[in-house]
This record gives C-alpha cells, structure tokens and sequence, in this order.
C-alpha cells in the first residue's frame, strides 16, 4: 500500500491566489460591463528586448543544424554564461564570484525549495512575515515543521515580523536559527535592506554558524545608490550565504525560464560530530543527479542580457515599471495612504485605511474602483492591514486604476 507525504496535508490549499481568482470571477460575472484592472500577481507584462530574442533565435537555428547540434550541456549551465553572471553581476560589484560558484537552474522558486534537502531535517528555518510563501511551504513539505496554528503559523519555523516598526528588516531571532531565508528588495514589502542591516546578520550567521539563504530575485529594481545589490557585497557573507537569482523579473524571463543559484567555496555546514563540509560539492552532487540543465536557446538567450545592447533595453524595460511604481506610489500618497516600497523594487505596500482588513480592502478595491491587488495577510500575519500593488503592469492601465482608488469614498 503506498503511503503519502503526510507533511503535504499539513499545507493550507494554496489559499491566496485561487482566493483571489474566485472573488474576481464573482464579481465581473455580476458586472460584466465592469473593466476590472489586475495589479495582483507578480508576473511581468512587457515582452522579451529584441536582443534577447536575436540570441534566443539563434540558438534555435544552432539547434536545427548537425554542425551546431547541441545534446546535453553542463548540467551547471554553460561557461559562456556563467562567466557573463560572474563578470557583469559579481566582478562588476568587486565582489569575487567566479563561474564556478555559480549554477544555472530554470529558476529561483525551484532553487530555493531544492536547496533545502543538502541540509539535515533537524535544521531551524526562520523566514520574514509577510514571506514568499515558496520558502515557508518548502520548508513544510520537507517535514521541518508541526501544523499551522489559528494564528497563520507553522509550528517549527522561526517567523520574524517585518513591520513598519523595524523598517521591514527583522531582528535577529531570541531562539536558534540555522538556515534564514532573507529577500531583499522584498517581496511583498517592496523594501530594501541597507548594508548596515545585512551585514548584521552576516556577523550573526558566522558567528552562529548558520546559513543565509539569499533571494535577490529584484536586485536589478534598486534605482538608489549604496543599496546592496548582492549579499556579497557584505564582508563575510562569502563564508555564510547562498545567493538566488532569476532572469525572471530582471529580463521577462518568467515564462521563458532561467535563474542561478551562487554557492562559494567558503560557505560550510556540519556533520553530527561538528565537522565542518563545503555546501557546494553537495549542491553539484543534487544538482548533477536531479536536474540535466537549462535547454542551450534559452541559456543564449539570458546570455544576451549581458551584451551592451541587452543591458541597454533591459534597463529601459525595468525603467519603465519603476515609472509605474512611481505613478502608484504618488496617486497613493495623494490619495492619503501611508505606502512603502515601489522605490528600488516593483512592488508597493499599502496600509490600508480606516482599520480595514487586508480582504477588506481587496473587496472595497475590486468592488468600488475595478481594480485587483493582493492581500497583505496572504503573504503572513504580519501582512494584515496591508496591501500589495505589483508594477508589473501596463502604463495606462496604471494611472487609470490609481485614478479610480483616489476617487475612492
Ligand atoms: C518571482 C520571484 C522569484 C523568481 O522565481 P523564478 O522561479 O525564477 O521565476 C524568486 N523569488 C521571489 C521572491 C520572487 O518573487
């Protein structure tokens, strides 16, 4: 008789976004006169630059071709894509990453739930709440934790609030820690950390010997200077972080699939007795057996971010959401809403108004101005009473939805 995962049956049904498809359907279904504007997921709307799709139509000719035939690659990716990840996003930075601390995956939602089974199940997650909730079910599916409790939290993992109170940077947990999932820029918040605050917890997982597990999925929205782009731009942080990143919202990537995961030599975990091991000989070893690499056209394709024309039109496109962000945060603030981020990431979060709940808002939202975002409580508890509005949208799409919400009673 085959038995389950019983941690499966510990997952809350993928609440949030089915939730909010179902109010949605409802709504337009009693209203279908109603131009309902969706500024709720976190998928990008602007197509592939043309450079990037010059290098993706090449390597399917390549393809097409026996000379040019490519079977198999490296299941780490290509070199000539490694090296253009470890020159433009690292050496660029002064921050020594070479190629071969980086492996190429077809994304960071798969890589940052993958990279738990190199570490033992007796480990502690701690995550912010609100969270991407990739991290917190991950964590769930791998038998880490006990049952979610009324209050929206899961027995075993260490939930660090994100407030307003702390800047949306957490402190460092009273309890022990191992692994900590930190995002910055974040998502829900849209806010970033300074390298003050990271290298805080640099110091702390070194001296702790814990492991960050770093999700810089929208590093490339920073528009400040002297926000940290990488965790290793930290002192140390090459001893005691892993860091995720994505061609997903850097590049529009999302359908398109590419990310990389960085691990350097110095990061290490222990055995039982407290020998120390490099984590990344055991992220090559799960890396080679579970996964046979990114298909060549794509990997040419993300290669072409890095060429002078592919920064160039990426930058524009990311120019161009970030405009949207400022539109939105602007009407927001106008419209009397206390708001944070949508400055060096594509996301802005809300307070709500008058002591509503997050779903109450989304109802007042989608019902008085037509217009769809996400609930802040979705992202975690210390997501209520706030709500997140994605950039990813089209530009006049945005100034009438912001139009609509200052018009709301
Ligand atoms: C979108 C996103 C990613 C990227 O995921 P992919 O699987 O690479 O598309 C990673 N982390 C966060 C927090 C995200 O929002």
């Amino acid at each position: 008789m085959a038995s389950i995962n019983e941690n499966y049956l510990k997952l809350q049904a993928g609440y949030l976004f089915p939730e909010i498809g179902r109010r949605v359907k409802e709504y337009t279904t009693a209203n279908p006169d109603k131009k309902v504007i969706r500024m709720g997921i976190g998928d990008v709307t602007q197509p592939l630059s043309p450079a990037i799709v010059k290098a993706f139509h090449e390597g399917v000719d390549e393809m097409a071709h026996a000379a040019t035939f490519r079977g198999y690659g490296p299941e780490q990716g290509y070199e000539f894509l490694r090296e253009a990840i470890a020159e433009n996003d690292y050496q660029a930075l002064g921050v020594n990453i070479q190629a071969g601390d980086i492996f190429i995956s077809d994304g960071s939602k798969c890589d940052t739930g993958n990279i738990q089974e190199i570490f033992g199940s007796d480990n502690i997650i701690a995550v912010g709440d609100p969270v991407y909730p990739v991290y917190v079910d991950t964590t769930v599916m791998s038998g880490k934790t006990g049952n979610i409790s009324k209050e929206g939290y899961f027995e075993g993992i260490v939930y660090m609030p994100c407030t307003e109170a702390n800047g949306f940077v957490p402190e460092i947990p009273q309890q022990k820690v191992d692994l900590i999932f930190l995002c910055y820029p974040n998502n829900p918040t849209g806010t970033v950390a300074s390298k003050e605050e990271l290298k805080k917890w640099v110091d702390y997982a070194l001296a702790k010997h814990c492991i960050i597990l770093y999700d810089a999925a929208y590093q490339a929205f920073i528009t400040e200077e002297g926000i940290p782009h990488s965790i290793y731009e930290i002192e140390g942080a090459e001893k005691c972080a892993i860091e995720f990143r994505s061609f997903s919202k850097t590049a529009g990537f999302t359908g398109t699939r590419c990310a990389f995961t960085v691990i350097p030599d110095g990061v290490h975990a222990y055995d039982k007795n407290g020998k120390a091991y490099p984590v990344k000989p055991l992220w090559n070893r799960r890396h080679t057996t579970k996964f046979n690499g990114v298909s060549y056209p794509v990997q040419k394709a993300a290669a072409a971010v890095y060429s002078e024309e592919g920064k160039k039109e990426v930058a524009e496109i990311i120019a161009y959401y970030m405009e949207n962000a400022r539109l939105m945060r602007e009407s927001l603030i106008a419209a009397g809403y206390t708001v944070f981020g949508g400055v060096n990431a594509p996301y802005v979060w809300v307070k709500t108004k008058n002591g509503l709940s997050s779903w109450e808002f989304f109802d007042k939202v989608l019902h008085e101005a037509n217009v769809v975002g996400t609930p802040g409580s979705g992202f975690g508890p210390s997501g209520e009473g706030y709500f997140r509005f994605s950039a990813f949208a089209d530009r006049a799409n945005v100034i009438e939805a912001m139009e609509r919400i200052q018009q709301l009673q």
